[in-house]
């Protein structure tokens, strides 16, 4: 066996040689059919979807922004709305409440799951909140009993960011059957990528299923007669087909990143490498699947630069957090302002998880962090 000289963040090459045969042939019946858009393979795929997250409904979509925008529209979120979300996340999260012209009011994290913190969200509603848009951040979903008593007890909507977390469950439930919406992205890099851009939004609401089909094609029913306004937020055939292919393979990618996971964290443990290194504990009764293993690390800044010297792909999610955004100055978030935020934002590194990566590739990733802990 050849010897290591680095571990990338993620290697998509190494899963593609796993099922590079069924997706060519999936591809090919679709350039055989000549049917690019919508159609029975997504169609198929949208059944699959809601079956895996346990829904009554799945809508394929251009993308996870898209999932998101396209949840927020079915909603009615109006000019001056409020929604409230966490500032520990991707921007597209608050991107797609800005671009409704409503407001994203910021709840701070909690410091163990990194997601929004049940306990602050009270305290910032107001007579103009709408809706709460919690985040399932690298993977383990949010505390989602609490935000739904919290919307029941005032009239909110709840839509979930399950960008990140396709098959995690809280309870024994999967991410985006707990809240009104669920939103998630095919973006190559999440747990279920296809082979460009694509998303779904989840939902148990006939009414709100039928709207959402609806607006993925400017709003028309029947066609060309408009009682709402829609968009283009249609997903390819060529993209569902691949995701049919990778949706069977979903359930051994996640175990492998749980495998990965938890051989990490005893390593990590044992060898005492990381003086403060805080593994998130796993969410009671909750299915951890992983998209992102992210350790806090004292030195992260001097760690990321050893790590990329050693050929490691690491990276920071999220180094800035949304309430401090230029983007958003407007909105007065100032630093300090979110302090549980703005620590993870400092400490957290993403390092490799996917699972094919191998024993000697993680041990690899261990011994380069050890190296420069302990000199
Ligand atoms: C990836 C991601 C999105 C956006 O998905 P795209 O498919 O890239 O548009 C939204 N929210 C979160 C938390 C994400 O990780």
């Amino acid at each position: 066996m050849s010897k290591i000289d680095g571990v990338p963040l993620l290697d998509l090459k190494a899963q593609y040689a796993t099922i590079r045969d069924d997706i060519q042939k999936a591809v090919d019946e679709v350039f055989e059919s000549q049917y690019f858009i919508l159609g029975p393979q997504v169609k198929a795929l949208e059944e699959e979807i809601a079956a895996y997250c346990g829904t009554k409904h799945a809508i394929g979509v251009s993308s996870g922004t898209d999932a998101l925008l396209l949840a927020l529209m079915a909603l009615d979120i109006a000019p001056g709305d409020e929604i409230i979300t966490t500032p520990f996340t991707f921007f597209a999260t608050a991107g797609v409440i800005h671009r409704l012209n409503a407001v994203p009011v910021f709840v701070d994290i909690e410091p163990e799951t990194f997601n929004i913190d049940p306990a602050k969200i009270e305290a910032a509603i107001t007579p103009k909140t709408r809706a709460i848009l919690p985040v399932h951040l690298y993977g383990q979903c949010v505390e989602m009993d609490e935000i739904m008593a919290i919307a029941g007890k005032h009239g909110l909507r709840v839509v979930e960011d399950a960008a990140q977390a396709i098959g995690s469950e809280y309870k024994g439930r999967r991410a985006g059957s707990l809240g009104d919406i669920g939103c998630f992205s095919f973006f190559p890099s999440k747990n279920l990528g296809a082979a460009g851009d694509g998303g779904v939004v989840t939902t148990n609401d006939d009414e709100l299923a039928k709207k959402m089909v609806m607006m993925r094609v400017h709003g028309g029913e029947p066609k060309y007669y408009h009682s709402m306004v829609g968009g283009n937020f249609r997903l390819d055939a060529i993209q569902a087909a691949v995701l049919r292919v990778k949706l069977k393979k979903l359930d051994e990618w996640t175990a492998g990143r749980q495998r990965n996971a938890a051989d990490y964290d005893r390593r990590l443990g044992e060898a005492g490498l990381v003086a403060d290194k805080v593994v998130p504990p796993p969410v009671k009764q909750s299915r951890h699947i992983f998209n992102q293993y992210v350790p806090r690390v004292r030195d992260r800044d001097a760690l990321f630069a050893h790590l990329k010297a050693k050929n490691i792909g690491c990276d920071i999610y999220y180094p800035i957090c949304l309430h401090l955004q230029e983007c958003f100055a407007h909105l007065g978030g100032k630093p300090g302002e979110m302090p549980v935020s703005e620590k993870a934002a400092e400490e957290v590194i993403a390092i490799p998880i996917y699972s094919e990566l191998t024993k000697e590739q993680r041990a690899y990733v261990i011994d380069a962090i050890a190296e420069f802990y302990k000199g």
